[in-house]
C-alpha cells in the first residue's frame, strides 16, 4: 500500500463537500476532495430548490452571514438559475391550499457541482473523482483513509478529515459514531409537459400521496419539471407506487412523460447527530444530519456546515469550535422544524384528522413549519 500525506480530505463532493473544499482552499490550505463519482453531480437525484440568500440569512445570526455570501456566491445562482419561485403553494389534505410569498430559485444543480468542484482544484485542491473511501482509522495526529479507485487500496494520512459524505458516512460508521437514527425517502423524477406555472413551487402533504410526508413539483422551465416525493421510512408501500399514485392523482401531470429515470436516495431527518466531531475528523452536511427535517431541504444548511468545518479548522479552532457554532447556531433550527415534523406526522395518520386539521390551522403557523423563519414577513 502506497502512503501519501496530506493536510486535509474532505470526502464527499455534494453541495457539503465542494463548500469545505474551496473555503479550505481559498485559505491555502493543502485539501483534496475525495468522491466516489467520476463525475460531480450526476446523477442528480433533487428538487434542485433553493430560497434566497435573504432567507438564509433570516435563519442565522449576522456575524454568520459571511457564510450565506460565501455559500451563494459557490452556487452562483446568475449562472445556475433555471427558474425564480415567488409562491409555494400548499396542499394541506384534500380541503386546504395555502399560498406563501417564498422568493427562491431552482437552480441546475448538476452544473453548480462541476463548477464548484473544478473552483476548488484552481485554487490548488486536488480533485480525486471515481474514488472510494473504504473506511478510516482515527489516529493521534490526524486520519488515515483506505481508498479504493483502481485495483488496489491506497493509504492517504491526512491532519484533518471533513467527512460529507452523506447520511450514510463511511467515515461516520468506520469512526465508530454508529448509524443516523431516523431517515426517509426521497425520490424524483425529471418530466417534460407538466402543466404547472413556472413561478410557482406546488407542495402537496397528505398520507394519501406520502404517508408522513409530501409530494412536490418544481418547475425546471419550458414544460419541465421534479416531480418528487418523500416519506419516512419504514413505510408499507414502495416508493414506486406512491409514485405513480401521485402522477395518476394530479391533472397537472395526466400528458407528462418521465425525462429520466425515478431515482431516491435516504435522507437524515431527525436533526444533527449527537457529536460532529471525533478526534481530527468533522461530519458536516447530511453525514451530520443537517437536513432540515419538516421539509427535508439540505443544501443550504449542508453547504453552511461546510463552510463552516472549513473555517473552524482554518482558523485552528478545530473539531471544538465547528461543533459548538453548530450546536448554537444550526441545531434550533432543525429542532423546531423536527417538532413541526413530529405533530404533522402524528396528526397525518388518520386522512380525515389531518383533513379536519388542515382546515384549522393558522396560516401563520404553517408559514412558520415551512420556512423556519419569518421571511419575507407573514
Ligand atoms: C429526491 C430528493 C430531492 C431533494 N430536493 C432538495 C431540494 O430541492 N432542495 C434542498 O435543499 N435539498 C434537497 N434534497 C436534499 C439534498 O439533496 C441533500 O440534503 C444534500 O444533497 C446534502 O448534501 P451533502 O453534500 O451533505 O450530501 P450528498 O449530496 O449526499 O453528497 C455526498 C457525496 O459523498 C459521496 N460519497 C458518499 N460516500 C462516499 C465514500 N465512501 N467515498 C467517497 N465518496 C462518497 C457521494 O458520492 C456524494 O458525492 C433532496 C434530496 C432528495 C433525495
Amino acid at each position: 500500500m502506497s502512503r501519501e500525506r496530506r493536510h486535509v480530505a474532505v470526502v464527499g463532493a455534494g453541495p457539503t463537500g465542494v463548500t469545505a473544499a474551496n473555503l479550505l482552499a481559498e485559505r491555502g490550505l493543502d485539501v483534496v476532495l475525495i468522491s466516489r463519482e467520476r463525475e460531480p453531480g450526476r446523477p442528480t437525484i433533487c428538487g434542485e430548490f433553493i430560497p434566497e440568500p435573504e432567507w438564509a440569512r433570516s435563519i442565522l445570526p449576522e456575524h454568520l452571514w459571511w457564510v450565506v455570501d460565501y455559500t451563494y456566491e459557490l452556487l452562483d445562482l446568475p449562472r445556475t438559475t433555471l427558474t425564480r419561485i415567488d409562491v409555494l403553494e400548499l396542499r394541506l389534505g384534500s380541503r386546504r391550499v395555502v399560498e406563501l410569498e417564498f422568493p427562491s430559485r431552482v437552480f441546475d444543480r448538476a452544473r453548480f457541482l462541476r463548477a464548484a468542484a473544478r473552483r476548488a482544484e484552481r485554487l490548488g485542491s486536488e480533485l480525486k473523482l471515481g474514488t472510494t473511501v473504504s473506511g478510516v482509522e482515527l489516529q493521534r495526529d490526524g486520519v488515515r483513509l483506505i481508498l479504493k479507485g483502481g485495483r488496489e487500496a491506497t493509504s492517504l494520512y491526512v491532519d484533518w478529515l471533513v467527512a460529507a459524505d452523506g447520511v450514510f458516512s463511511t467515515a461516520a460508521r468506520s469512526a465508530g459514531l454508529g448509524p443516523y437514527r431516523e431517515v426517509a425517502l426521497a425520490v424524483n423524477q425529471k418530466r417534460s409537459r407538466v402543466r404547472y406555472p413556472e413561478d410557482r413551487l406546488l407542495m402537496w402533504v397528505d398520507s394519501r400521496v406520502a404517508p408522513g410526508g409530501y409530494a412536490w413539483i418544481i418547475p425546471r422551465g419550458r414544460g419541465t419539471a421534479n416531480v418528487g416525493l418523500g416519506y419516512p421510512l419504514p413505510s408499507p408501500r414502495s416508493a414506486a407506487e406512491y409514485f405513480s399514485n401521485l402522477v395518476a392523482r394530479l391533472p397537472q401531470l395526466s400528458d407528462s412523460s418521465p425525462e429520466d429515470d425515478l431515482r431516491g436516495r435516504i435522507l437524515p431527518v431527525a436533526g444533527l447527530r449527537d457529536r460532529l466531531h471525533v478526534g481530527r475528523l468533522l461530519l458536516a452536511g447530511d453525514a451530520a444530519g443537517t437536513c432540515i427535517p419538516s421539509n427535508g431541504g439540505g443544501i443550504n444548511t449542508g453547504m453552511i456546515s461546510g463552510a463552516l468545518a472549513g473555517s473552524s479548522i482554518a482558523d485552528g479552532g478545530g473539531g471544538a469550535a465547528y461543533e459548538s457554532a453548530m450546536r448554537a447556531h444550526i441545531a434550533p433550527i432543525l429542532g423546531r422544524a423536527l417538532r413541526f415534523r413530529r405533530i404533522a406526522t402524528l396528526l397525518m395518520k388518520y386522512a380525515p384528522v389531518w383533513d379536519l386539521a388542515s382546515l384549522i390551522l393558522p396560516t401563520r403557523l404553517v408559514r412558520s413549519a415551512v420556512t423556519l423563519s419569518d421571511w419575507p414577513g407573514a
